[in-house]
């Protein structure tokens, strides 16, 4: 029995972890939920999963939830002090970190000081700050596992090889909801059609950086700290169908992937359970029925964030940081219907080049790089809000 803390439980990634919790239920023993805002569905979750403690980011909505569980043994806690107390809290062997964006820095790093081992769903800490999470892990003999579907598959195929022996990562990306699109249909397309990705189900920020293809950006920086290996062998492959989930070419040139169909919970049952894997009842992959997979190159003209991405890490210091609040606020501004989906990377990169960038030795360097470039990419935000 392996006691977890599900941060950002109410999300698409929170609701998966939980549908495997509850599917196996002689494994895994829930102790502490957290969420943002959504005191109704953290409502339901505690009543069928009982952990001990849970909080709200949200102070109002951790109030309602301490009212709708009264009649629990269940401790709610509030605020992002509350939720970061739930991340350390003594018990718990594993923290799944899901909470969308920066937000789940603080906490996530806090789970890595309590020695807990991470299942990392939440790639913007891992942006913000990567080299500090994985010096914390090192320091306080943590493992830091890949939820991301591409870093699962990468996490897959180098199990029994030598890093050393890596010639090339790559990270294979749907294209988005938007990859047909031509320069003009992507000046004026909706939130709403941007919002519909054609093989995943996932919450909206992430649907929208799969549509600018800076989740391709962020999962750069990413594995280049995960894996502890350079940008310059990180490559991007445009893989419509989802099913190469990520590969890993060798010296000798054998190449490594892992396939699946598009399915979350395969790569969060994995991290949760590594390094046995869980009998789950889905669906096979039969690839007589897929018949035949495409591949193409990235288009970096209609999609500049990937390569802001790249950028961001030849740069260093805080400059992943800065990238990642710029994104968030552009996003967020998209989603609200204030500025257009092209404004997105040029916020960004107008926000980069402003920036003087600095190395990150603490938490704080990476905290004030994140808070300077919300203000900043807020301002430009607010100079094109029509
Ligand atoms: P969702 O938007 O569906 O869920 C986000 C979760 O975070 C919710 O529980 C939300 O609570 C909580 N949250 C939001 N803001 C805060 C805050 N300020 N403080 C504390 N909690 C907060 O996101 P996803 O599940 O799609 O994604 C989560 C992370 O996993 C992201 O970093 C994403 O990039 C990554 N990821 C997701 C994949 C997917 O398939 N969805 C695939 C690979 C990676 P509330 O409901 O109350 O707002």
């Amino acid at each position: 029995m392996k006691n977890i803390v599900i941060l950002g439980a109410t999300g698409s990634i929170g609701t998966n972890t939980l549908d495997i919790v509850a599917r196996f239920p002689q494994e895994f023993r829930v102790i502490g939920l957290t969420a943002g805002s959504n005191d109704e569905k953290l409502e339901e979750q505690i009543r069928q999963f009982r952990p001990a403690m849970a909080a709200l980011a949200n102070e109002a909505a951790a109030a309602r939830l301490r009212d709708r569980c009264a009649d629990l043994p269940v401790r709610i806690l509030a605020g992002n002090e509350g939720v970061t107390e739930v991340a350390q809290t003594a018990g718990a062997e594993m923290v799944i970190s899901a909470i969308v964006g920066g937000a789940g820095l603080v906490p996530t790093l806090a789970a890595i000081r309590g020695g807990k081992h991470i299942a990392l769903a939440n790639k913007e800490p891992m942006v913000m700050a990567g080299k500090l999470m994985q010096e914390e892990a090192r320091k306080h003999g943590v493992r830091i596992l890949p939820v991301d579907s591409e870093h699962s598959a990468i996490f897959q195929s180098l199990e029994g090889h030598r890093l050393d022996d890596v010639k090339r990562l790559i990270l294979t990306a749907s294209g988005g909801p938007l990859w047909d699109f031509s320069r003009e249909q992507l000046q004026t397309v909706s939130p709403e059609r941007a919002l519909q990705h054609p093989n995943w189900k996932m919450g909206s920020k992430i649907t929208i950086d799969s549509a600018t293809l800076m989740n391709k950006g962020l999962e750069v920086v990413e594995a280049r700290w995960l894996f502890d290996i350079p940008e310059t062998k990180i490559e991007v492959l445009v893989h419509r169908e989802s099913i190469i989930h990520s590969l890993v070419e060798y010296k000798d040139r054998s190449m490594i992937a892992q396939l699946g169909l598009p399915d979350m919970r395969t790569p969060i049952s994995y991290a949760m359970r590594y390094p046995e894997r869980m009998p789950l009842e889905l669906p096979s992959l039969e690839l007589a029925e897929v018949g035949k997979l495409t591949f193409f190159k990235p288009d970096h003209d209609r999609f500049p964030c990937l390569g802001l991405g790249y950028e961001s890490l030849r740069i260093g210091g805080t400059m992943p940081a800065t990238m990642n609040a710029a994104n968030e606020i552009a996003v967020e501004a998209f989603l609200q219907g204030g500025i257009r989906f092209i404004d997105i990377p040029d916020i960004i990169r107008s926000t980069m080049e402003s920036h003087v960038p600095q190395s990150i030795d603490s938490l704080d360097h990476a905290l004030e790089a994140d808070r300077w470039a919300r203000e900043k990419a807020g301002s430009l935000v607010h100079s094109l809000t029509r």
